[in-house]
């Protein structure tokens, strides 16, 4: 491990001026990624900035009738929160689906957006890596690919985000409000994470010092129609080799409004509204969920250890769909 400094703040203006003081400092918090990265030498900051006293820790209704999230709310506190509980289940659903109890306990908001990804290679300072050290190559292509991208990868990178909460944020909608020196702004979830491209070792489009300060949700929660199916090797604390976080509006049996976000297939939670638009005024059944699954899908493409993942991709979104379906009518959904 790298040696580093380490620094405390109590203020956002005090922590980002801490940062702009080292170009390589970087923020800690819940630490439960980054204290792996620093382990396995995979990142070397010169300083740590330990943001936890920051007051980021509070869960506000907002005036438009939906719930902005501090970045310092960790996982357990937001999962099991009254409010998202009754009105984002989707939400608590997803978080509880990852990591472990221990993990949920110290994991933030704003960490869990900033996860990097879980590829073998990445983790192994003697391989190359262009995530890691650009311009290296990618081992995973021809390599260990079983838990890669189907979807939007480049011929740089083919690893996936990692997150369960961050399926979720993405098929609610949600904004990311992040500030730095020259100000704040908000960023759609959609932008915030991005595609490797020919830039694969820039995971998001925070701008260099800004820090995530709060997620906010939209009013519609999908309480009533909603799914989070997660399919993994292990029942528990194992990352997903594809999950699906689903929210229905429904008129009877006819679709009014469908969003749907996939999990393990791409470097960022994978949606398509064109595909969401087009299964609006259609009845809800196996074969309807199974189209919009082919329109989601569409272009997905696997390696030599991954292909299973674009069969089992459209088993995980016809699934959802039919508990998502069965909550709306009342029924016990399994
Ligand atoms: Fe690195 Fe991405 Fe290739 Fe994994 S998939 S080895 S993270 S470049």
């Amino acid at each position: 491990m790298n040696r580093f400094s380490y620094a405390r703040a109590s203020a956002v203006r005090e922590a980002l001026e801490q940062r702009r003081a080292n170009g390589s400092a970087v923020f800690i918090a819940g630490g439960t990624n980054l204290v792996d990265l620093l382990r396995e030498d995979v990142a070397r900051p010169a300083t740590l900035v330990d943001i936890n006293r920051l007051p980021l820790k509070s869960i506000e209704a907002t005036p438009g009738g939906g719930l902005k999230i501090g970045a310092l709310v960790t996982n357990s506190a937001l999962a099991y929160d009254e409010t998202v509980a009754a009105r984002y289940p989707l939400l608590a659903e997803a978080i509880l689906a990852g990591a472990s109890a221990q993990i949920r306990n110290v994991a933030t908001v704003g960490g869990n957006l900033l996860q990097r990804t879980r590829c073998y290679y990445f983790y192994d300072a003697g391989t190359a890596c262009n995530k890691r050290e650009p311009g290296t190559g990618c081992p995973a292509m021809d390599g260990l690919n079983r838990i890669h991208a189907i979807l939007g990868a480049s011929d740089q990178c083919i690893a996936v985000h990692p997150s369960d909460l961050c399926v979720a944020l993405a098929a609610l909608d949600a904004r990311v409000h992040v500030t730095g020196l020259k100000g704040t702004r908000a960023l759609s979830f959609a932008e915030f994470h991005r595609l490797p491209g020919d830039t694969p070792h820039i995971d998001t489009n925070l701008a260099e010092g800004e820090l995530i300060t709060a997620v906010e949700l939209p009013k519609e929660g999908y309480a009533a129609h909603h799914a989070y199916v997660k399919v993994r090797d292990r029942a528990s604390y194992a990352f997903a080799l594809v999950s699906a976080a689903v929210g229905l509006e429904l008129d009877g049996d006819t679709v009014a409004g469908v969003r749907c976000a996939l999990g393990g297939v791409a470097h960022k939670p994978w949606r398509d509204p064109g595909a969401e638009d087009s299964l609006r005024g259609k009845p809800l059944n196996a074969a309807t969920a199974q189209d919009f699954a082919g329109r989601l899908l569409h272009g997905a493409r696997g390696r030599s250890g991954n292909a299973f993942k674009i069969e089992l991709a459209a088993r995980v979104i016809v699934r959802a769909f039919d508990i998502a379906a069965q909550r709306s009518r009342g029924e016990a959904a399994s």
